[in-house]
């Protein structure tokens, strides 16, 4: 079979050289952290769409990203996670994808330009559109492709470099998002959350993620530029998929962006329980593990990613981490994989995983 390879759907190579650039230069990325968890103690109400600050409160949304871009990031995504018109359905402002998305990049950009020192690149961000797929759900292919679409291009129109899908769970979903992002001819990502005993909830490996995107390269014509992982459950749990990706797919390009250390219920209110000092840790492991772009996920602030950025400047190439040194350094995993040996040798603390990894 001969890949298609339509004129409509090849990469845009300038922007593609430009980010594979910035990595050849730095050897690895800091991606940024957290946009609910730290648009919260700014006054979002939990459930509230925050891309209609986007238009409301843009200086709250540029403080955002002033502090990740202050604190040393190389890319920030933009405030347009749920920017789809699915999820803004539930809110009746579904009219608003076009313009709230071309806003969410343009705030980016400002914030981004602000930095002459260095190149920041602004990504896209594209989150899922909540819905359940055919036969599961009432979600249709071409439905889902169409309002991926709708969004990739409002993105595309914005300015962004390029763009993010992410904490994907369902492989149906991140097929129509990339056929979308393709579309546009940018160069895109593709990151997924593996919080269910290893695999999505959906029920895919990271192995998984990877295989997807070699058959989406063969469908659209186009290779995602990155993939990996994204938020989820612990950092831990995190840094286990990011190594079962790098050893099944060695020459990707991988994306690790981990929640802040581990999830803790308090009150009515989910907290992150690691300290700058863990996700410096963290940030080396990453990148033993293999990854190049890495970043955080929720609860990770502005001084998160300070000693993120410190830790990849001094990063001193070791051996890929061993589960026993991911929980020992960063924790005990959330959702281990169902695999009654390895939940065993977690509950022990004991060795063994580093045959699968
Ligand atoms: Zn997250």
């Amino acid at each position: 079979m001969t890949a298609p390879t339509s004129a409509p759907n090849a990469v845009d190579e300038t922007k593609l050289a430009k980010i594979k650039a910035l990595i050849a230069e730095k050897g690895a990325l800091l991606a940024d952290g957290a946009t609910g968890t730290n648009l919260f103690p700014m006054g979002l109400a939990s459930g509230w769409p925050p891309e209609e600050w986007n238009e409301t409160q843009p200086d709250k949304i540029r403080k955002l990203h002033q502090g990740f871009v202050d604190a040393g990031s190389d890319i920030i995504l933009t405030n347009s996670f749920g920017g789809n018109r699915h999820r803004l359905k539930l809110h009746h402002f579904q009219g608003n994808v076009a313009k709230w998305n071309i806003l969410a990049v343009q705030l980016a950009r400002e914030v981004a330009q602000s930095a002459k020192d260095r190149e920041v690149l602004v990504a896209g961000s594209i989150g899922p559109t909540g819905e359940l797929f055919v036969p599961m759900g009432k979600m249709t292919h071409d439905e889902a492709v169409d309002s991926f679409r709708e969004q990739a291009e409002a993105l595309k129109e914005g300015g962004v470099d390029l763009l993010w899908i992410e904490t994907m769970s369902s492989p149906e979903e991140i097929a129509a998002a990339a056929e979308a992002c393709a579309s546009t001819g940018l160069p895109f990502t593709i990151t997924a959350s593996f919080d269910s005993a290893g695999r999505t909830m959906m029920g895919m490996p990271p192995e998984g993620l990877g295989e997807l995107a070699e058959k989406l390269t063969e469908d659209l014509g186009q290779k995602p530029f990155a993939i990996g992982s994204n938020c989820g459950v612990g950092a831990s749990d995190l840094l286990v998929a990011i190594l079962a990706l790098t050893k099944a797919y060695p020459d990707a390009i991988v994306i690790a962006k981990a929640n802040c250390g581990i999830p803790e219920i308090k009150g009515d209110k989910v907290v992150y329980t690691g300290t700058p000092d863990l996700m410096g840790k963290y940030m080396h492991m990453a990148l033993d593990a293999g990854a190049s772009i890495v970043g955080g996920c929720c609860g990770t602030s502005p001084d998160h990613l300070v000693a993120m950025r410190k830790a990849l400047d001094s990063y001193v190439p070791s051996d890929r981490p061993s589960l026993d040194q991911i929980t020992e350094e960063i924790g005990f995993l959330m959702s281990p994989p169902r695999d009654e040996a390895d939940i065993a040798k977690n509950r022990r603390g004991g060795r063994g995983r580093r045959g699968r990894s």
